[in-house]
């Protein structure tokens, strides 16, 4: 065996040129490793979605006739150890070369160029052929500026790709539908059931029990709805462009007690693992787009692509430009711990209870719950970035830290001192009622501020705002809130505070 090739678990792209041809001399390794299991708890949907893909993934280049060694996590001679991994088979199979993929992950980035200094034969990087851009593309795009703007990045990766557009000018003139997508939904049109896989996966769950991995979250071991495979990444986008695409732009920023999903993809674990490109969501939207116009509107299509092309990509980049300080960052210095119903879903604030009981249950929670609500009242709570972080990165199916960490850190809490937002997202519960359906039914009273009942953002936000405000003192764009804040009589900022510091103090009893 002259040259080993190494893949991650994220790292199953079938179309990559690696696999153009078939070469005796060339091993594959793939391992579910305890390193990958342990760094953070992760739930148990996305360690044994994990694991599938990556067995379904060996066993088609097998069937390409590709050579594969693959370490499950129960097999007795797996090491666990990515470094151990490596040096092992480079004895054992007299390996000459030894190449691997770009991780996306700082971590491995940095565990694969230690590894290649400690063997004594060639080494290669190579590219994973996944992402349009490259890791610097955003840094050199931005050099010189002081502001890191998504739409500006977006409009260059609109006219480079040549995305929803005509000469240089953006299809139909405009290069954003936003204010198109701002619809609360309310029961206007049904809302297709979800594409279910219904997979048994029994027997991988007992593999990771028996090996006391720590993992958290629920599971339905025989109906899986994850994809897994290729396959089912791609129906997954064929459901999606014929059922879900038409509505998807008008309520993509809805919050609805009565449905998981709503009208998004759920694409995001099939393409962070890399089983399905970017470009190939985009392309398969973009053709159903140009063959069905009579049902399906420039608006739902754009407000999609926009998340792909532009924020995917945008916090790719972002990442390598900021690690490994990012990791680091606190610039509102909050220093407070995660309350015990991130772990159980168990409150009577009806919006946080039906995402993270949802989070807990699926592995899955949309954007708008990601941010607005759990994210929302993570940063009125003053949470400690790396605790929303780790729950982030643990608890949904998609989170690798390239993407979870510039939105968890950066977008939602500000951590980043506003790399990436250019203002905070927080809100009173004015905001959640008008984008969910969540208040009518809850305990708290969304619009009460103080008293018993008063609804947990209300008086937060107040008080949120009231201790950040020297951060935000020259930010354009927090000029109005900190005005309403001035504006209010001394005695009911005093009364809100107090309320605020009176949930904080009982925080775990909301
Ligand atoms: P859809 O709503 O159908 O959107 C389509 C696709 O657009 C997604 O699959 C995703 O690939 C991409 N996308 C949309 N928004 C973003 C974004 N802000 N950043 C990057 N890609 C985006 N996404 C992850 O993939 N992994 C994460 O760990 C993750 N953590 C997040 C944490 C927070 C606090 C927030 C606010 C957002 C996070 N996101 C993350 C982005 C987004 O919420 C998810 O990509 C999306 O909810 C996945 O569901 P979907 O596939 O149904 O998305
Ligand atoms: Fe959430 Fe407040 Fe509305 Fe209750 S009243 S659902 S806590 S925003």
């Amino acid at each position: 065996m002259k040259i080993l090739r190494l893949l991650l678990g994220d790292q199953l792209n079938s179309e990559h040129s690696w696999f153009d041809e078939v070469n005796p001399d060339m091993m594959y390794v793939m391992a579910e490793m305890r390193q990958e299991t342990d760094y953070v708890k992760h739930h148990i949907q996305k360690v044994a979605a994990f694991f599938l893909s990556m067995r379904n993934f060996s066993e088609e280049l097998i069937n390409k006739s590709h050579q594969v060694v693959y370490y499950k996590i129960s097999d007795s001679n797996n090491p666990h150890n990515l470094e151990q991994l490596i040096l092992d088979l480079v004895e054992e199979y007299k390996i000459e070369q030894f190449e691997y993929q770009f991780p996306d992950e700082y971590r491995l980035d940095e565990q694969l160029k230690s590894i290649c200094e400690k063997l004594s034969i060639r080494t290669k990087a190579v590219d994973s052929e996944h992402f349009y851009t490259s890791r610097n593309e955003l840094a050199d795009f931005f050099k010189g500026k002081k502001q890191l703007l998504m739409e500006s990045f977006y409009r260059m990766m609109r006219k480079k790709h040549y995305v929803l557009m005509v000469g240089d000018q953006p299809l139909d003139g405009k290069w954003n539908f936003d204010h198109n997508n701002r619809n609360q939904y309310k029961n206007e049109v049904p809302i297709p059931f979800p594409l279910e896989f219904h997979k048994n996966v029994s027997e991988i769950i007992a593999e990771i029990e028996a090996q006391n991995i720590s993992t958290f979250g629920s599971i339905d071991a025989e109906k899986f709805n994850w994809p897994t495979s290729r396959n089912e990444s791609l129906q997954l986008i064929d459901y999606f462009c014929e059922h879900l695409l038409a509505h998807f732009g008008t309520y993509q920023d809805s919050l609805f007690s009565g449905h998981k999903f709503l009208f998004h993809s759920r694409l995001s674990f099939a393409m962070n693992s890399k089983m399905i490109s970017p470009k190939e969501v985009v392309d398969a939207v973009i053709s159903y787009y140009y063959e069905n116009q009579e049902t399906t509107e420039l608006a739902q299509v754009e407000g999609f692509v926009r998340q792909i092309i532009g924020w995917r990509e945008y916090v790719r980049g972002i990442y390598w430009k900021e690690m490994p300080n990012y990791a680091q960052m606190n610039a509102l210095e909050n220093q407070n711990p995660l309350p015990e119903f991130f772990w159980t879903g168990k409150t009577k604030m009806k919006c946080m209870q039906h995402s993270i009981s949802q989070s807990l249950s699926e592995a899955y929670a949309h954007h708008i719950q990601r941010l607005m609500v759990i994210g929302n009242f993570s940063l009125l709570a003053q949470l400690h970035p790396d605790a929303v972080d780790a729950w982030y990165l643990g608890v949904y199916i998609d989170a690798i830290e390239w993407v979870e960490m510039p939105n968890t850190r950066g977008m939602s809490q500000y951590a980043d001192g506003g790399i990436v937002a250019t203002k905070p997202y927080v809100s009173s519960g004015s905001y959640i009622n008008k984008m969910s359906n969540y208040c009518g039914s809850c305990h708290y009273k969304v619009k009460e501020k103080l008293g018993e009942k008063a609804c947990p953002f209300n008086s937060l936000y107040w008080h949120f705002l009231d201790e950040k405000k020297q951060h935000f003192a020259n930010n354009q764009r927090m000029s109005m809130m900190l005005a309403l804040l001035r504006k209010m009589k001394p005695e009911e900022l005093a009364a809100t505070k107090e309320k605020a510091i009176s949930i904080l103090e009982d925080i775990n009893n909301l």
